[in-house]
Parts: structure tokens; C-alpha cells; sequence
């Protein structure tokens, strides 16, 4: 493709987008293809011959557009808000466009110097001090991994240039709640302390993270000989946005020399709100925090961000310096290879830096206000109407829900909570999420997709009454033929294990 042909197709595929994008709202939210469906539209062999860039475009419309679930739909209140405002999708467009990549500064100095800045606005952003240093990343999950690690070398006082964990006298252990997202237990296990190590706190009524019982865990491994290592806390859980307690875990850690991270993935975001940092009070006394713009705040998808207090422990875990990476600039400015898993890096900084300079702070905050707002209307109206219940506090924009009819319980309970968010979402018309909280199973309104205002919010909840009171109960009913406990992204914890959202 020469530049004047792409210029030629990119105006029409940016058309298509700003169509897509404009036209949304007037779609079903969630795809209703048969699993195998797309890919038997499409032919088995590649072309041989290169085809014209109609025909991609052609086939996108035809039998990729129907395959997708909108995101970016008004009425998505699924999973969580993965926000992709345009001003961020022309960043990450940029940076393709651009090409670049970051094995070290001189390979493009920008790259890092705009990282740098952005790590650095976003620090100021959501209120932590100058002791930060920041560094984008793909995923939370990554940033999970690496704390991990992190944690894992400090304790053993660098094991990894040794004989590793494996050469270690005492077993390290690591503690988490079972409402800690799946990638925290995966980081452990990735990282090496294995399942018998990794601990689960138990959680108050609130669904937080119960600091006397970590005390009492972390008392016993210790006299046990055992090696406490690191605890995770997470701040806005993934079922029901709890807020564990960071100070009073971070006094705990502090009495065992303990690693304390943050996994704020969803709710970060909302630290660029002053009225919510108390939701992370103590976060000054822990040792990383990971949080996700392309959650809520609306860097398009994949940006993460990662904190530490101290930068020089992750590069020693991480650095690797080999003859043909290293560059008279070394020492002068960051080698962000050094601060991660991968070598090559995007210039994913650009998308942020779109974002923020498009919306500004004050836009980026009355949004975040708007969907708090609109998160607690819901819950006023769910607490307002018979046989419906607000089952979790509403501390940031998701509102946990069950519909309870005369009569039921138990696992007619369930089985009904089950057909009528299938119905919900099988309808087109709203998209959530069930998930089992304890030992029930609920429905997340997760609200906070870009487009979402209040006529969105209360046509869901018009469709979720309409769906859920109208149906005829059976009660010998079973749930909808797919075992939902089998499914991954269907069961978010309370069932002992960390939730797999
Ligand atoms: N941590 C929490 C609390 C989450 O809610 C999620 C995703 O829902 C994750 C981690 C994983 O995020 P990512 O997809 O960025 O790895």
C-alpha cells in the first residue's frame, strides 16, 4: 500500500469508525453468533495474491461486525468499562502509524520521555507523592506478576542470582482474598511460591479484606518457620468494587517486612477524584499499586500503569543489558526494558497523552462524577422497589443486585437470577454480568462506559424489571443450560478461590 492509497483507505476506515461509533446505541449490545460462526464465513487459506483493501473493509461490515459485542455501547454495563474515547483511539492509531519502538532511549527518545511525562501526570493526577515512579505496562495482570517478583527477590535477598526460590530453606508465603481478581493467585503461582503457599484472608461482610485475620495468618506461618513475602490488596474488588483496608494491612505487612501492592485496576481511575482517595488511605506505606486507564479512565485498551516506591529494586529484578542493547545514553535517561517483562515496547504513551490532553483533568473528572451519580440513583431505585435488593455497598459505579419473588430460594434463587440476566442480554437491549458474591449468585450493573447517561442507566434498569418480574417461575427449575460455575468469566469470587472476572 503506497502512502496515497492508505490516506485513501484511512479516511474511509476513520469514516467507518466515527459511523460505528455514532450509530451504536441503535444496536444489540451483545453478539449473538454461535461460537465457530465468524470463522467458517471466512476462507480457510490465506490469499495467495494480495487482495484490494475493499475487500477487508467489505468483509469487517459484513461478517466481522456482527461477531462483536459493543463495548462502547450506552447500555453496556458488563464486566467493567473499558473506555476507548476517540481522542485515545487517534493516539494508539499514531503510534502504529508511527512504527517506532522502545528496546532502550536512543531507539526513540520520545517514546520514553513521553512515557516519563505521562507516568508522571497521571502520578499528580490521582494524588501520590513525588516518591513514585511510574512505567506503562500492558495489563494489571502483568502488574501483578512483577510485584510479585519483586516481592519475591526483596525477600530472598535477591535469590534469583543464586539457586532461585528453589534453593530457598523456608517456604514464602503470600496472601490475598478470595475476592482478589484470578491474576493475583496466577502471579503467584507464576512466580513460584506455589498453591500451598498462597493464603486467603477472609473478608468482612463488606466483602474487604479482614486485616486481624492476615495479622492472625501471617503470626502463625511466621511461628510455623514459614516466610511471610507479600500481600495483595485490592481496591475496588472485581465482583462488587470492595475496597480492602490499606493502612491497617500495610501496619501488619510493616511488623514482617512484608511487600504491600495495590491492585486498583478498575478503581485507580477514580483516585483523579479528591472526595475518593480516602477509598486508598495508607497507599503512601505500600510498596507498588497497579491500576488500568483503559478501565474507566479511557486510554484505549492496552494501558496500564505501574507504580513503585523504589525503581532501582525493579530494574535489578528485571535488567538485562546485552552488547547490542547498550548505548552511550545508558545511565542518563530510563531503558524502560528495564522496568518489565518485554524487550520491545509500543509508544502506547501517546494514547494517554491524547486523552488527557483532549478531555483535560476536569473533563475526565466530570465523567467519573456523572457515573458515581448514576450509580447511586440505581441503588435508590433498586432499594425503593419490592422484591429487589442493593446486595454490596455502591462505593464507586457498580451496583450488585438481586431479584428475589415470593417463594424461592436457594438454588431456584439462583437459577432464576441466571435466566433473567440471560434474558437481559439476549434481549440486546442492556448487557451485565452475573456472578456469584458469597455464596449467592447476583447481577453487576457495572456503569461508567463513556456514553452512558442516566436515560441509559434507567432504560436498563426498565429492561432488567421488565425481564426479571416478568417471568414465570418454575421451582423446580434448573439454570440456563450452560453451567455458569464451569464458565471463567462467570464466577468472580466468595467461593474461596480468587474471582475469575
Ligand atoms: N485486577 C482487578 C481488580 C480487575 O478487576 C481486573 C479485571 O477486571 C484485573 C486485575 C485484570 O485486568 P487486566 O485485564 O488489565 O489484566
Amino acid at each position: 500500500m503506497t502512502p496515497d492509497q492508505f490516506r485513501s483507505y484511512g479516511h474511509a476506515l476513520i469514516d467507518w469508525i466515527a459511523d460505528y461509533r455514532a450509530g451504536l446505541a441503535d444496536r444489540p449490545i451483545m453478539a449473538t453468533t454461535e461460537p465457530g460462526q465468524i470463522r467458517a464465513a471466512l476462507p480457510v487459506d490465506p490469499p495467495f495474491s494480495g487482495e484490494p483493501f475493499d475487500a477487508v473493509l467489505s468483509d469487517l461490515e459484513t461478517i466481522l461486525l456482527p461477531g462483536l459485542t459493543h463495548w462502547q455501547h450506552p447500555r453496556f454495563c458488563a464486566y467493567f468499562p473499558a473506555n476507548a474515547p476517540l481522542p485515545s483511539v487517534l493516539g494508539d492509531l499514531l503510534g502504529s502509524g508511527l512504527g517506532v519502538l522502545g528496546l532502550n532511549w536512543q531507539t526513540s527518545p520520545a517514546l520514553t520521555e513521553l512515557e516519563e511525562l505521562v507516568c508522571d501526570w497521571v502520578r499528580r493526577m490521582v494524588g501520590l507523592s513525588e516518591s513514585w515512579s511510574g512505567v506503562i505496562q500492558d495489563t494489571a495482570s502483568t502488574g501483578n506478576l512483577l510485584a510479585l517478583l519483586c516481592a519475591r527477590e526483596r525477600t530472598t535477598d535477591f535469590s534469583l542470582a543464586r539457586g532461585g526460590l528453589q534453593a530457598q530453606a523456608q517456604p514464602l508465603t503470600v496472601y490475598m482474598s478470595a475476592q482478589s481478581h484470578s491474576s493475583v493467585e496466577k502471579a503467584a503461582l507464576l512466580a513460584g511460591f506455589g498453591r500451598e503457599n498462597v493464603r486467603i484472608v477472609p473478608h468482612d461482610d463488606t466483602f474487604a479484606m479482614r486485616a486481624e485475620s492476615l495479622s492472625d495468618l501471617v503470626a502463625s506461618d511466621a511461628a510455623a518457620g514459614r516466610v511471610p513475602c507479600a500481600v495483595v490488596v485490592t481496591t475496588g474488588t472485581t465482583a462488587s468494587t470492595a475496597l480492602d483496608p490499606v493502612g491497617p494491612v500495610a501496619e501488619v505487612a510493616a511488623r514482617y517486612g512484608m511487600w504491600v501492592h495495590i491492585d486498583a485496576a478498575m478503581a485507580g481511575s477514580v483516585m483523579i477524584l479528591p472526595e475518593c482517595r480516602w477509598m486508598w488511605a495508607g497507599v503512601e506505606k505500600v510498596d507498588s499499586v497497579v491500576f488500568d486507564p483503559h478501565k474507566w479512565l479511557g486510554a484505549a485498551f492496552d494501558c496500564s500503569l505501574y507504580y513503585v516506591r523504589n525503581p532501582e529494586h525493579l530494574i535489578r529484578v528485571m535488567s538485562t543489558s546485552p552488547s547490542y542493547l547498550q548505548t552511550a545514553a545508558d545511565g542518563k535517561a530510563p531503558n524502560y526494558r528495564d522496568w518489565g517483562i518485554a524487550l520491545g515496547r509500543r509508544f502506547r504513551a501517546l494514547k494517554l497523552w491524547c486523552l488527557i490532553r483532549s478531555e483535560g483533568v476536569s473533563g475526565l473528572q466530570t465523567r467519573l462524577r456523572r457515573d458515581i451519580a448514576n450509580a447511586r440513583w440505581l441503588a435508590e431505585q433498586v432499594a425503593a422497589t419490592p422484591r429487589w435488593r442493593v446486595v454490596a455497598p455502591v462505593t464507586l459505579q457498580t451496583v450488585c443486585v438481586i431479584h428475589e419473588p415470593p417463594g424461592i430460594s436457594g438454588s431456584t434463587l439462583d437459577a432464576h437470577t441466571r435466566a433473567w440476566v440471560d434474558a437481559v442480554n439476549r434481549s440486546g437491549a442492556a448487557y451485565l454480568t452475573p456472578a456469584l458474591l458469597g455464596s449467592r449468585w447476583i447481577v453487576r450493573v457495572s456503569i461508567g462506559a463513556e456514553a452512558t447517561e442516566r436515560a441509559d442507566v434507567a432504560a436498563v434498569w426498565a429492561t432488567m424489571r421488565k425481564l426479571a418480574e416478568g417471568r414465570v417461575i418454575n421451582v423446580v427449575e434448573k439454570g440456563p443450560e450452560e453451567d455458569l460455575t464451569q464458565n471463567p468469566s462467570a464466577a468472580v469470587g466468595g467461593t474461596g478461590v480468587p474471582s475469575k472476572l
